[in-house]
């Protein structure tokens, strides 16, 4: 299985995106939680004050899909992230190249000048080292 398998965003936004909870079947008003816990989907029931055993055992709704908004605002930010990385540039190869003429006897205000004239080189960070010495 490929990687860009395992982050099907479009499946895993189908499988986490929670379903809404209907009204009741019978009269329409609010379903209430009847049952919950236990790993189980949770059941729902007819909250109106008034039904009879009827009405309750008709009304109940076992709610299989409560997804989880988490994981749908996580693949919202992954898109985000994407869209932002195939906008930007790709990075070039910056190269810093010895000049022959600065073999002369140059002073080393001139070999600076020279190098603060080449404008802003970027590299990618180096990566963080305990420094020596130092203690939290
Ligand atoms: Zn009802």
């Amino acid at each position: 299985m490929t990687e860009q398998n395992l982050l099907d965003l479009d499946a895993l936004e189908a499988e986490f995106t929670p379903v809404p909870l209907p009204p009741c079947s019978v009269c329409g008003a609010k379903l209430g939680i009847v049952e919950i816990g236990g790993g189980r989907p949770t059941i729902y029931a007819c909250t109106s004050t008034e039904i009879d055993r009827q009405h309750y055992s008709a009304s109940r709704y076992r709610h299989t899909g409560a997804g989880d908004s988490r994981v749908v605002s996580l693949i919202q930010r992954v898109r985000q992230l994407e869209e932002a990385l195939a906008k930007q540039a790709p990075l070039e190869e910056a190269t810093l190249r010895f000049p022959t003429m600065l073999r002369k006897m140059w002073s080393g205000g001139e070999v600076q000048e020279w190098i603060n004239n080449q404008g802003p080189l970027f590299r990618a960070p180096m990566p963080n080292r305990p420094s020596a010495g130092k203690t939290d």
